[in-house]
Parts: C-alpha cells; structure tokens; sequence
C-alpha cells in the first residue's frame, strides 16, 4: 500500500441541460443500470436541474407508476440514499407508452418532448438511449428522423445523440448492415456506441499508465513482454438472458467487444493527443492487426467449453442445457479460451491468452502482462530452491480495481535469499473514494459530447470482420460437438482442463487458477 491520496479532486464539470429519452424503459437495463447511474450522477450534480427522463415503452404506464418503477429501481441499485434526494429526481420522471413502429407514438414524443424541454429549459438538446431487444434499433432511429426528432449532423447544441446498446450486430453483415441504416439519419458523431467495459476507471487506466509514465512505455514490447493474459471469470450463469445467451454464445457476448477493446488498450501505439478519434483511430489499427483465427498459420486455437452442473459457492447450479429458454442438446459455448497475436513490429511473436467463462469458481476480471525473465542471474547460487520468476504487472479490473506489480525482493536477513513481493495498489483504499460505475460514466461522457470511450463505425466492424469468419466455420458445422469440440465443465470449476493445456503446451500457465 502506497499511503493515501492526496492530491486534487478529479472530477468532470457538470454536463449542460439536456433531456434523455429512454426506449425500452419497463426493461431490465433501464431498472437495474440506467436509471441507478443517472440518479447517482444527479446527486453528485453531474448532471444540472435542467433535466428530465422520459421512458418509452409498450407496456401501459402512466407518469407516476412510472415513478414507482423508477423509485424502486433507485432503492435496489444506490447504496446510499440520503433523505430528499430523490424527489426532485422523481419529479423529472415521465412515461409514454407506445408501439416503437408507429408513428403516433413519435408524435406523442415529439409533442412531450418540446413540452419537457420548455418545461426545464433543456434548450432541446436530447439524448436517445435505445435500451430494446436489437432487433429495434433500426426502426427507433427511423421513425425518429420521419418524425422530426432528429436530424442529421446536430452534433452540437441544439445536440440530438443515440445511445446504442450492445449487441451492435451479431456478425459482420448485420453490423454493417445497422451501421448504414443508423448513418442514413445520424452522423457518426451522433452515435454512441457502448461497451459498458469502457466506462470502468481501471480500464481507462490503462492508458495512462503506459502513456504518462516513461518506465513502462519503454519495455512495453516483444523485447521485455513474454505474454500477455487476459481472464474474465464470471460465477454467474446465464440466469434470465437464457434465451439470448443460446442465439449469441461467449465469443459474440464477451470477445467480440469487451475482451477486444481490452487487447487493443494493451496493444495501441499512443496517438498524438488525447481525443477520441485519435484513440479509436488507434485501436483500429491494433484489430486490423490480428492474426485471424481461421488463419492456417495461426497456431492457436480457440476452446470452447459449455458448464454441467455444479456448486459456485455452495450453491447447486443446473447445467446450461437444463436452464429455461436452452435446448436441451445446445452446443453454444460458455466458456472459451484462445490465444491471439498482432502482427506488428511491438508485438511480433508475442502470445495474447484470452480465457472468459460463466459459472465459473469466482468472479475476477484481470489483464496480466507477464515480462521475460531477467536474461542472466548473479543470484544463481542463493536461488536454487526457489528460482527467480519474472515481473508481472496485473490490472485488476473486477471485482478488485488497481495494479499490482510482481517483483523480486531480498527477503530480510543475513543470507541472500531472493523472494517475489507484490506492490498493490487497490484504487478504492488508496483514492478513498467509490469508483463510479461504467454506465454513470459514459452517460455523463455522451452528455459531453465525448466519443471517446464508444465504439467507432470501423471499430465495431473490424472486431466484427476478426470473430465472423469463426462463427461461421462453427455455424457450417451447425455446432456439431465433433466438428468443433465443445469441453464441459463443472460449474464453479476453472472451466475445462483443455484451457489449461493451450498455455502450457507453451510452456506458460495462467496467473489466476
Ligand atoms: P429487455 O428484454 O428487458 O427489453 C427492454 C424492453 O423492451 C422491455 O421491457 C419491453 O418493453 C421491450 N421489449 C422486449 N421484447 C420486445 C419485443 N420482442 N418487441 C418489442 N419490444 C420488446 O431488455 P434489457 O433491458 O435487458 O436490455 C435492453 C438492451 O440492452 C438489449 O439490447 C440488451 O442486449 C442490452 N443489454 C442489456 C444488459 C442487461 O444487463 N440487461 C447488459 C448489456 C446490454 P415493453 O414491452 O414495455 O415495450
């Protein structure tokens, strides 16, 4: 532990007025992030009295029970409440209720939303989150602009923005495919593309500590790095999204965004400043660089596994194939695990492990960046029982936020015995502060107008172009567990012995088991 910190507070300025409409508004996004992250910003004056929320939806609802809704939702997703604070939030609250496909309910939005916007003098800038099924997005943003709602290039205030949700598209086609319809109507500077892994502080981190620290910067290539691992372990199951779950599978829900976003923050050469096309112009370049999968001379592969039945700590768990809304023969993936390389002159030779899961032993999201080992040792004869082992810097990113780096010390006493120590830097102890969460932030950022933290149109198809000819090589097969091996796991296992076995055929194993 490094003290306490002590220097300025870091907060953004309060975001100017605006009203956000919500589409989707009865559903579960709604209830259990947006509305719990909106409430937060607005208690810590993120967000300024010239505000409202209108939720859309079909489900008939008139303002107050709307309100319920939305108290409820505060109650479960805030910690700490203090008296009064939600009033003034509540009364912001409005509903409509409507077909997404009809045109009356935009005119009902159009008419309510002017009304609104007079109403708290929003000086009608607007914010459009669209939090349906996918299969919506496309005619919300039509009907919108048939409407008047929006208009193309507003970027600035008067400012008309889109929030999508993930997932943006479920293979190459149908991202291209939603990118052109939503460019019809919006400019790109309109569309916010989310992944709420983005909007996580330690994620962002990241940059600023391969990019504001000379130390790292300089070894942070193939000559110093051996490997880089990245793991997300999750001790959930697939619970109420089921049915989604078994369409999509772990590398369309995990890899093709969140995970990828985390290699290319790792992976991107620094841009010449600070500004979110610079920076998402640089992770392009990173997904533009992996090998593909289905490359012959990529001598990776890539693991699927499904869980069984099991106990994550001490409670029973079905086997995915036994959960609601799974066929009973699914061969979708819950677990992968894969190994990855950039082909670039920083990263050449250098492996990328990838492993993510449900219904696994604990809940951890972690980047390990594993450095070589020091090329000759004066230490060789005081070391022999425990040989030296190389620096690893980890970024925790959940449930643990911070850094910890792994580095040799003398142990204290009079031989020369040599020992690995772990500096540790746990955000929250250290800051004394909750870190916001990932949705709180990238509303706020959409608010002011920062892409920054959002997938770009070429982001999102390029990760896209890397995942899609995979899915379809497994699709042919229509997932036939011989063709394209599917390993079970137990539940609340470390997932499937396999995994195990693509690092250490290499020799490495992974940090966390
Ligand atoms: P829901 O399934 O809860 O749907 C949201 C609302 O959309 C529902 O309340 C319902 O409202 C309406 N709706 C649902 N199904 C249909 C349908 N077939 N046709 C028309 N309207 C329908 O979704 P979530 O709130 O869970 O998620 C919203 C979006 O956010 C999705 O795209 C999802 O992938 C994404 N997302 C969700 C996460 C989560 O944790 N929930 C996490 C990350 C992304 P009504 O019937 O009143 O119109």
């Amino acid at each position: 532990m490094i003290g306490k910190y002590s220097g300025p507070v870091c907060e953004f300025e309060t975001a100017g007025p605006c009203g956000i409409v919500i589409f989707g508004a009865s559903g579960d996004l709604t209830s259990r992030k947006l509305i719990p992250s909106l409430f937060e910003l607005y208690v810590r004056r993120r967000i300024p009295d010239n505000f409202f929320i209108l939720g859309v939806a079909r489900s008939a609802m008139d303002h107050d029970a709307f309100r319920e809704r939305v108290e409820k939702a505060i109650d479960l997703g805030v910690k700490a409440i203090k008296p009064g604070q939600k009033q003034g939030f509540l009364r912001r609250c409005y509903y409509l209720s409507g077909q997404y496909n009809s045109d009356e309910t935009y005119k009902n939005l159009k008419n309510l939303t002017t009304d609104l916007s007079e109403k708290y003098r929003t000086l009608s800038n607007v914010i459009f989150n669209i939090a349906t099924p996918p299969a919506l997005y496309k005619v919300i943003v039509e009907k919108l602009s048939i409407n008047g709602l929006v208009e193309k290039g507003k970027t600035e205030s008067p400012f008309q923005r889109v929030i999508v949700e993930k997932p943006f598209g479920t293979d190459l086609d149908s991202a291209v495919d939603l990118n052109q319809s939503l460019l019809k109507y919006l400019a790109e500077e309109q569309i916010y593309r989310i992944d709420h892994y983005l909007g996580k502080d330690t994620v962002q981190n990241i940059l600023a500590f391969r990019f504001a620290n000379l130390i790292f910067e300089n070894v942070w290539n193939r000559n110093y790095i051996d490997h880089v691992q990245i793991t997300v372990s999750e001790a959930v199951t697939v619970e109420h999204r089921a049915g989604y779950f078994d369409q999509a599978g772990l590398v369309r829900d995990m890899l093709q965004n969140h995970m990828l976003q985390l290699v290319t923050l790792v992976a991107m050469e620094a841009p010449a400043k600070f500004d979110a096309e610079l920076i998402r112009d640089e992770k392009v370049k990173v997904m533009r660089a992996i090998r593909p999968f289905t490359d012959v001379s990529q001598p990776s592969a890539i693991i699927r596994g499904q869980y069984k039945e099991g106990e994550i700590n001490g409670r029973k768990v079905k086997a995915y194939r036994q959960e609601p809304g799974v066929k009973t023969n699914s061969s979708m993936e819950t677990f992968f695990a894969a190994k990855l390389f950039i082909d670039n002159s920083r990263w050449e030779g250098v492996p990328f492990y990838l492993r993510a899961g449900k219904a696994l032993k604990e809940k951890k999201t972690q980047i390990a960046v594993v450095f070589k080992e020091v090329p000759h040792s004066m230490f060789v004869d005081d070391i022999k029982e425990n040989p030296l082992e190389p620096n690893v810097l980890i970024f925790g990113i959940q449930p643990q936020q911070g850094v910890f780096l792994k580095y040799q010390a003398k142990v204290p006493g009079s031989k020369m015995c040599i020992y690995p120590l772990n500096m540790n830097l746990n955000y929250a102890d250290y800051y004394g502060v909750e870190l916001s969460d990932d949705y709180e932030t990238l509303l706020l950022d959409c608010m002011m107008g920062d892409q920054t933290l959002f997938w770009s149109k070429k982001g999102i198809e390029f990760s896209w172009n890397l995942i899609t000819p995979l899915l379809k090589e497994w699709e042919k097969s229509n997932y036939d567990n011989k063709k394209v091996k599917l390993y079970f796991y137990e539940a609340g296992s470390r997932g499937p012995v396999e995994a195990d076995e693509l690092i250490e055929q290499d020799g490495r194993k992974w940090m966390l088991s």
